[in-house]
């Protein structure tokens, strides 16, 4: 069952069908590429993620990185990992020839990431803070900072983490205390205790550079006064080489449900005389540097959770194929054959609820990864800006909507097996046990839902929400005339309607207070969410509407059944909006009311 990995077919119609992703190469930046290139990076992360990753997924899992005091320790099939995805370029993907990159386009380098994520999400997690690292060295960084830590980054022989929790500070961040004192010679010395950093420690690579949030003393209070600094384990000498052992410390090793192969770490920096650290851009601006890592790795996040649903519905479809059991009601002939559980209508309700989440936070995810790259690189100031307010205001649904549904997709997958789903024989209950970190990590369910009604939806006036609810007006107009999706289109049109008056009453509620007007907000998210995938999916059916009828064979099965998915999401997955919504425009705080001591 190892060689499931993801499903090509389904890829290639997210990036080439769903989204345009071919129209790419019209601009500057790939007018070298060709649509071979995309499809040969795909073909190649396919391949190593199948070669290096996915055969100690299990393994890794059962034997967690331990630390004996000075050593972190873990099984050797990591360190080979990492050396393949860096020897493949990953890790420079992005970046412009000239640094040694690939000049891939985001989208497509997602794409990729969706596979690794498919085989081994634990061990792709040093890889992936990495580039998150090196993208924030990149953009912030002073260029003699930059020429010190990034080609290393780049070729593989650096990693990165994002150093931002300390035990006393999770979710607030304006409250973190590490400290940072000026040194003589312009550089920092960095007191304090990070929790949590994933990647924090090990031998993968000959050094790790933390990207640290800390307060410069004298700072002003909360998260105005953050800075960003470069905290290398090692210091780094003039001449590129690696020296003396920076005074960052690993207190410890945390062990955790999933992602047990990544380490996960409690580091002491300035136990003796200061951790030296470097000032990121300028003092007090860290908070919002550090803000593109994590909507970078927000949306990764997301697409993390989608490839780990993906990988749960596909395991559980292929089991459900093959299992014989029991047979159906109008058949009392027990010297029958038994049926194959996939015949079973409640079996097959819980594949197609797997199929929806799945494919849906993937189209999510990787919309989401399109308008990163539409930001930087779209052909008109216009549009960039327009994809920037888009996918700033969609972020948190993208995050929360994939961590959700994606585990809820991978929980499905359990029960479709049964028995078997339950143990360790078969890949599923990692899989459930991996995804439960998603909606915690990179900011909790609860913190996104506040960021979106709290702030997004009010930011530079409301442009990203105007532009999404015009993105599917605009759909459904073009649905509306479409035989199989009008249908369809009616049913979403009212969602739209039904979060359109939500919205109104929501923010209203907000003004006149924030702390009851947020009370509700994660059911808010929830009832967007399921709006912008209902859209997706609406997406999805036109495309298998118009192409239905010029195929045959199993694409006809892989079109009808974009099409089955689709009318389920609207019919089944949009029904409730209308009780969920009556809650919240009756701002019903019965949840908030609730007093401590009543529980
Ligand atoms: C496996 C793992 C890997 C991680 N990797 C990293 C990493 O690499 N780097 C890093 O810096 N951090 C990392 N983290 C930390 C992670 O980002 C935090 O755990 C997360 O942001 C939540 O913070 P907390 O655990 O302190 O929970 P808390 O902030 O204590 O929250 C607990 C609960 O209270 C809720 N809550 C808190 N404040 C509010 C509020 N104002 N309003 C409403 N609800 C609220 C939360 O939603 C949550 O349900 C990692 C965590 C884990 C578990």
């Amino acid at each position: 069952m190892t060689d499931l990995l993801l499903n090509e077919r389904e890829l290639r119609f997210q990036l080439y069908e769903l989204l345009d992703t071919e129209a790419l190469l019209q601009r500057p930046r790939y007018a070298e590429h060709d649509r071979g290139v995309f499809d040969a990076s795909l073909t190649t992360a396919r391949q190593v993620a199948a070669e290096f990753f996915a055969p100690h997924n299990a393994k890794g899992d059962a034997n967690e990185p331990t630390f004996d005091g000075e050593r972190v320790h873990m099984i050797p099939e990591t360190k080979a990992a990492w050396d393949a995805f860096a020897a493949a370029g990953f890790l420079a993907a992005q970046h412009d020839f000239a640094d040694g990159g690939l000049q891939l386009p985001e989208v497509v380098l997602r794409a990729c990431m969706a596979y690794f994520n498919a085989a081994n999400i634990a061990s792709v997690a040093y890889p992936f803070l990495s580039i998150g690292a090196a993208n924030l060295v990149k953009a912030f960084a002073d260029v003699k900072l930059r020429e010190r830590f990034l080609p290393p980054m780049l070729e593989g022989r650096f990693s990165g983490t994002m150093a931002l929790t300390e035990p006393g500070q999770g979710s607030a961040l304006g409250d973190l205390r590490t400290l940072a004192r000026p040194a003589d010679d312009g550089t920092y010395r960095i007191f304090g205790q990070k929790m949590f950093i994933s990647g924090g420690d090990h031998e993968l690579t000959e050094n790790i550079v933390h990207m640290v949030l800390a307060r410069i003393e004298g700072a002003p209070a909360g998260t105005k006064g953050i800075s960003l600094f470069l905290v290398p384990k090692f210091l780094v000498n003039a001449d590129g080489s690696v020296g003396l052992r920076n005074d960052v410390a690993l207190a410890g090793l945390l062990h955790k449900m999933g992602y047990r192969n990544t380490t996960s770490t409690v580091l002491g920096f300035g136990e003796r005389d200061g951790a030296v650290g470097y000032l990121v851009g300028e003092a007090h601006q860290g908070l919002s540097y550090m803000f593109q890592m994590m909507n970078e790795a927000r949306i990764g996040v997301g697409l993390g959770a989608a490839s780990l649903a993906y990988q749960s519905y596909i395991h559980a479809l292929d089991y459900a194929r093959q299992r014989p059991q029991g047979r159906h009601p109008n058949n009392k002939n027990p010297l029958t054959p038994q049926a194959r559980i996939v015949e079973h209508a409640d079996v097959r309700r819980m594949l197609l609820q797997q199929k929806v989440y799945a494919e849906g936070s993937l189209a999510l995810c990787l919309y989401a990864s399109s308008l990163v790259e539409d930001a930087h690189t779209a052909t008109t100031e216009l549009e960039r800006r327009n994809a920037a307010e888009l996918l700033d205001m969609l972020t948190p649904v993208v995050k929360t909507w994939s961590s959700r549904y994606g585990l809820l997709a991978s929980e499905i997958g359990i029960q479709v097996l049964g028995g078997a789903g339950y143990t360790r024989e078969y890949p599923l209950e990692q899989y459930y046990r991996d995804n439960r970190l998603n909606p915690i990590h990179e900011g909790t369910e609860g913190i996104q839902a506040i960021d979106l009604l709290g702030r997004k939806l009010g930011s530079r006036g409301g442009d990203g929400y105007r532009l999404f609810v015009a993105e599917v007006l605009a759909t459904l107009l073009v649905a509306n005339n479409d035989i199989h999706c009008a249908p369809l289109a009616a049913l979403l049109a009212d969602a739209l309607g039904i979060l359109e008056q939500v919205t109104t009453s929501l923010q209203e509620q907000v003004a006149a207070d924030a702390t009851l007007g947020l009370a509700n907000a994660t059911p808010y998210l929830d009832l967007f969410g399921r709006v912008v995938v209902g859209w997706l999916w609406l997406r999805q059916a036109l495309l298998a509407s118009r192409t239905l009828s010029a195929t045959q064979g199993s694409e006809t099965d892989f079109y009808q059944g974009k099409l089955q998915a689709a009318h389920y999401f609207m019919t089944w997955e949009l029904a409730s909006l209308e009780s969920q919504a009556r809650l919240l425009t009756d701002a019903n705080h019965i949840a908030y009311y609730m007093r401590d001591s009543w529980f």
